[in-house]
């Protein structure tokens, strides 16, 4: 499943190369593979509908474009859109905490993860290099939202003679919010599981979305009841914002740099 393993993250910082070795090594995967293998051991109906609105009374009546639906327990993983969740308490979304990033993939072999971080080269903002086998992920994000990034990135691939391919990407948000909203348990991105300064979400959106499922399952086998299970996975969730904290602290303090000043600060 995995393309590549990796131990040594390379900071680019004003023309000058830091590496660290990390303990645990990280790896690239093929998303849309990993997504289709673990929906395969999925034995529920998947219907692919948007949610409109959501009621609350003895059950919650779910609107969608596909049809309405009681249930008694809701998920939000919508996404930094936390659709379901800024319905039952308005400004649940912080429009003024997202990041913006696109990635491509093109062929380049290289051994570890790189990120570079160039305010003169792009201001407020972060582009990485990820190897994945006999590709390479060339991306750029701006921590401030900002969209029209395509000339970064094809600036970016010009350092190595290579030429934008298909290109993905969008919004993720910066901004650790409650992990339960009206007795609706949100999820991932909406929560704000993908993490400030790195963006990495995959890993942990996955932890927090099958931890999420298995304490519904228990309130569905009633071995723990609602509030119990909300006040685990309010406790779970919640814990992150140490590091959630630590690292949008490094974010903020990376914006009011210079390229020479970030130098210095990275290596002291
Ligand atoms: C360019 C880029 C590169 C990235 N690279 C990495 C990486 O290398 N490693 C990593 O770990 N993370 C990476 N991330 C972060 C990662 O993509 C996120 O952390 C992750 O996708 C969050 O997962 P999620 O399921 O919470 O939200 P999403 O992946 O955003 O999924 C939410 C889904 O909900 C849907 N939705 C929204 N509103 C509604 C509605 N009203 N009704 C129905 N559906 C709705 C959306 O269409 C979407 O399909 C990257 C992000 C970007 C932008």
């Amino acid at each position: 499943m995995s393309l590549q393993i990796c131990d040594i993250f390379s900071f680019h910082v004003n023309g000058k190369r830091i590496d660290c070795r990390f303990k645990n090594p990280y790896c690239t995967i093929d998303f849309a593979k990993f997504c289709r293998q673990l929906n395969s051991k999925n034995k529920a109906n998947f219907l692919k509908a948007s949610v409109i609105n959501i009621e609350q009374g003895e059950l919650f009546k779910v609107f969608t474009s596909n049809g309405s639906f009681l249930s008694k327990y809701v998920v939000d993983a919508t996404g930094y859109r936390a659709s379901i969740a800024k319905l039952l308490k308005r400004c649940y979304v912080h429009n003024d905490a997202l990041s913006f990033g696109i990635e491509t993939e093109v062929p380049y072999r290289t051994k570890d993860f790189h990120f570079f971080y160039e305010p003169s080269f792009i201001k407020d903002g972060v582009a990485w290099l990820f190897p994945c086998g006999e590709f390479s992920r060339f991306g750029v994000a701006s921590y401030k939202g900002e969209t029209k990034l395509l000339d970064k990135l094809d600036l970016f691939l010009q350092r190595y003679n290579l030429k934008r391919q298909k290109v993905h990407g969008g919004f993720f948000c910066y901004c650790f919010k409650e992990p339960v909203v009206e007795n609706v348990f949100v999820v991932g991105c909406a929560q704000g599981q993908t993490l400030p300064l790195t963006g990495e979400g995959i890993r942990r959106c996955i932890f927090f979305g099958i931890k999420c499922g298995e304490i519904i399952q228990r309130i569905l086998d009633r071995r723990i009841n609602l509030n119990e299970g909300i006040n685990e996975y309010s406790n779970l969730a919640l814990k992150a914002r140490r590091d959630f904290n630590f690292l949008l602290a490094a974010q903020n303090r990376l914006l009011k740099m210079s390229d020479i000043s970030i130098f210095r600060e990275t290596l002291s």
